[in-house]
């Protein structure tokens, strides 16, 4: 266990707390990405963002790595930001390919460190064959080219920009259904581990594991019906909010967390500014958010600032968040 947990104390947000989190009308964000994996912004220019948007919370949940969480924690000082390690894997399960989002994760457990950075080796290795593939069609892109636009992990939006760039697609959109979707001939399956996989890794670390945008994507699966089998493999929680959920899709995730007894999570799935959303807390997700699953357990991360008799400021890991909820913002979440 990480110097985070050691903590037993509970805080609860004091005066330093911003007065969108007293008033109940918080912006959060809980699904985030940086150039740990394949956002644009480097995780200190996340969290330089979320503080320039106004954002009371925030996950980073890179794909595949937490290498970004220590950097963003850097980053936090001072902010009176409520920062949460998340991670995003993605899995192969009964022919779907799914998103996992894991929470509250310590992110120096060595065993998801080692684990995520051979996921990561392997991801590399499948991009590589994937620039190998393209140029044996003919087109003129270099691995070069295409590892220089990634700070951390390398993945098909490296690859797709560098399409886009080289003019043989017109945009992302292009790319991805003539070059690099999984139903075209260079496409190769990502690295995974099975889902029982990932939440034995999470829960290893401390956190939890929910499914991440459910109805994401052209061909979602039929949600109610595969869910059972991803709680049966251990999945606690379920993201509701995201850009891709219509109303109607939000219902139905509201409807089977509460039959499920499943924790729920929402954010932009922010992956910097020239990509859509394109803005931080896009998704307006309930301040009821933070009073339930990996957002208030004990093991779960929160960096919080809290007034310091010395006047310098200091940051508190702890294990406990107690926010007061408003009863207005439950009702503009119904
Ligand atoms: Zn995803
Ligand atoms: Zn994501």
């Amino acid at each position: 266990m990480g110097q985070w947990f050691k903590s037993t104390r509970r805080h609860s947000f004091g005066a330093s707390v911003p007065a969108s989190i007293r008033c109940g009308c918080l912006m959060i964000d809980l699904h985030t990405h940086s150039t740990a994996s394949d956002g644009t912004l480097s995780p200190a220019e996340l969290i330089e963002r979320a503080r320039q948007s106004g954002l009371t919370a925030l996950a980073l949940t890179d794909h595949d790595t937490v290498d970004g969480i220590a950097a963003a924690l850097g980053a936090c000082g001072g902010t009176g930001l409520a920062f949460f390690a998340g991670v995003e894997l993605t899995v192969r399960f009964e022919g779907h390919g799914l998103h996992l989002l894991g929470y509250g994760v310590d992110h120096t457990d060595p065993d998801l460190r080692d684990t995520l950075h051979s996921l990561a080796a392997r991801r590399e290795h499948r991009a590589r064959l994937m620039v190998e593939s393209l140029r044996a069609m003919g087109l003129g892109i270099t691995w070069e080219r295409v590892r220089g636009q990634a700070r951390g992990s390398v993945g098909r939006p490296h690859i797709g920009r560098v399409l886009v760039e080289a003019g043989y697609a017109r945009d992302m959109n292009e790319a991805f259904a003539r070059f690099i979707g999984s139903s075209c001939p260079a496409y190769l399956p990502s690295a995974s581990l099975p889902v029982e996989g990932v939440v034995d890794l999470i829960e290893g670390a401390g956190g939890q594991v929910g499914w991440a945008h459910p109805y994401r994507g052209k061909y979602p699966p039929n949600v109610p019906e595969l869910l059972p089998a991803l709680l049966r493999a251990g999945l606690t929680g379920i993201e509701v909010y995201h850009p891709d959920h219509d109303p109607s899709m939000v219902s139905v995730l509201r409807g089977l967390a509460e039959h499920h007894g499943l924790w729920w999570s929402g954010g932009s799935d922010y992956h910097g500014p020239a990509r859509p959303p394109g803005r931080l807390g896009a998704v307006r997700v309930p301040a009821a958010v933070l009073k339930q699953g990996p957002f208030t357990s004990p093991g779960t991360q929160h960096l919080v600032q809290r007034p310091n008799p010395s006047g310098a400021d200091h940051l508190h890991p702890h294990g406990g968040l107690s926010v007061h909820v408003s009863d207005s913002s439950r009702r503009a979440d119904s």
